[in-house]
């Protein structure tokens, strides 16, 4: 882990120590089933089952640095997967974490990874369709989407609070889409193609349906 985040360093992708002494904190294999623990250290997506992934280490810092996520920020994950990613969010904004994730047996596997860590009682995993059914708050500093959908939810956007910031995967292809940054301020967004990526598709009932 330390050598891929000096290269993260170098690369400019981590840019800021809060996000370094973040990475260093979360043992990444603790978020990992078993079969895949000894991959914990490579920068690449990692299977967690049930089709899905848990992002790469270069992804993880991005989308913390890019959001500019720090100590205060209230966070809204979509997406909640192993859990990990919260737990790295968690540690940089000192704060609870929400979560939301659609597939029953992720979100009870994430709790027990959160649980095993004592991270539990700051992040809220929440077993939900978020193309359905989101929290009632719109004051969140940061939303950050780990599943990408054929466009971007203006839903999400009222969740924000004003000059929050939201960070999602947005196109129709299966293994190209862009990174967006949105920015909320006061009734206007700034918007800014970070790069592209590859994330599994956010699926669900709601109007945010994508396959
Ligand atoms: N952030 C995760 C990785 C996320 S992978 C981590 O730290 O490991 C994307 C996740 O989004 C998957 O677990 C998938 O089940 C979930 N997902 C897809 N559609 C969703 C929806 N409509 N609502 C909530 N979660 C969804």
């Amino acid at each position: 882990m330390e050598r891929v985040i000096e290269e993260l360093k170098e690369l400019g992708i981590i840019r800021r120590e809060v996000v370094e002494k973040a990475l260093k904190e979360v043992p990444r294999a603790e978020f990992l089933p078993e079969e895949v623990r000894q991959y914990a250290h490579l920068d690449t997506p990692i299977p967690i089952g049930y089709d899905q992934t848990t992002s790469a280490i270069h992804m993880v810092s991005m989308l913390c640095e890019e959001t500019e996520l720090e100590e205060g920020d209230e966070v809204l994950e979509i997406g909640t997967g192993s859990g990990y990613m919260a737990c790295v969010y968690s540690k940089i904004t000192k704060k609870e974490v929400f979560t939301i994730e659609i597939i029953p047996e992720l979100a009870k596997f994430a709790k027990k990874n959160l649980r095993k860590l004592g991270m539990d009682a700051f992040i809220h995993v929440i077993n939900a369709d978020a193309t359905f059914s989101l929290p009632f708050r719109n004051d969140f500093d940061v939303i950050i989407v780990t599943a990408c959908s054929k466009d971007i939810p203006k839903e999400y956007i009222e969740k924000l609070k004003d000059r929050g910031r939201l960070i999602m995967p947005v196109g129709a292809y299966k293994f190209s889409q862009d990174l967006i940054l949105i920015k909320k301020i006061g009734k206007k967004q700034e918007m800014k193609k970070i790069t592209e990526v590859a994330f599994v598709p956010l699926r669900g009932i709601g109007r945010i349906y994508n396959d």
